[in-house]
């Protein structure tokens, strides 16, 4: 089972990951966390590249093939062995974040981006993706300057809400949108609900 958790910055993935990781391995299920960008060697190097403030500008097609790669490799060497292992795969962030930052976000062309990271990750496809939404402005003041990403305007952000949210609207079979600010444990309790059918399959 292939779960994804997208959301804006602060929305809290990161949190309801671990949390869904710990209570799936608590019950007994192998369960790998995982994230992009970054959780392979070159990815590290990637993550670097792109969100460093040193890195300054990039364009627009750099940035989303630099993500790309990184995808290419998450999934050949981290994604697909787990699954293949028959492992439960959480990861924060995957596809959609690229086609809402780097696609509606940067303004590229959205089919286009689309095609490049399908391309990278074989299109392979989470059985479910869960979008923390949360409106920009809540979420960004918890990373200021954190990162590259962080200085890009409430607009960029605005684009990006809107789009995981489109995605998620047209394919209910495979997206759960959640409320950012409700609490904690109830967000997780949502997220479970959602996933027990998967996991009984
Ligand atoms: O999820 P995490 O906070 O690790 O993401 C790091 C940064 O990378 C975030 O600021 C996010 O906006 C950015 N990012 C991006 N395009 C992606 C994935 C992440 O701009 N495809």
């Amino acid at each position: 089972v292939f779960v994804c958790l997208e959301g804006g910055e602060g929305s809290g993935k990161s949190t309801q990951s671990k949390l869904l990781r710990d209570a799936l391995d608590a019950e007994g299920y192998s369960v790998l966390l995982t994230f992009e960008p970054g959780d392979t060697l070159v990815g590290r190097e990637l993550r670097r590249i792109v969100l460093s403030p040193e890195t300054g500008e990039l364009a627009d097609k750099t940035e989303a093939l630099l993500y790309a790669a990184d995808k290419a490799e998450h999934v050949e060497t981290v994604v697909l062995p787990a699954l293949a292992r028959g492992e439960v795969v959480v990861t924060d962030r995957y596809v959609d974040s690229t086609l809402a930052y780097q696609g509606a976000g940067r303004s590229l062309d959205v089919a286009e981006v689309e095609q490049v990271a399908r391309w990278a990750t074989g299109d392979l496809r989470p059985h479910l993706t869960v979008v923390l939404d949360l409106e920009p402005s809540a979420g960004l003041g918890r990373f200021e300057g954190r990162d590259r990403i962080e200085g890009e305007s409430l607009e960029f952000h605005e684009r990006v809400r809107e789009a995981f949210v489109t995605m998620a609207k047209a394919d209910p079979d495979h997206y759960l949108v959640l409320d950012a600010r409700a609490p904690v444990a109830e967000i997780a309790a949502a997220i479970r609900k959602r996933i027990d059918p998967l996991l009984a399959q």
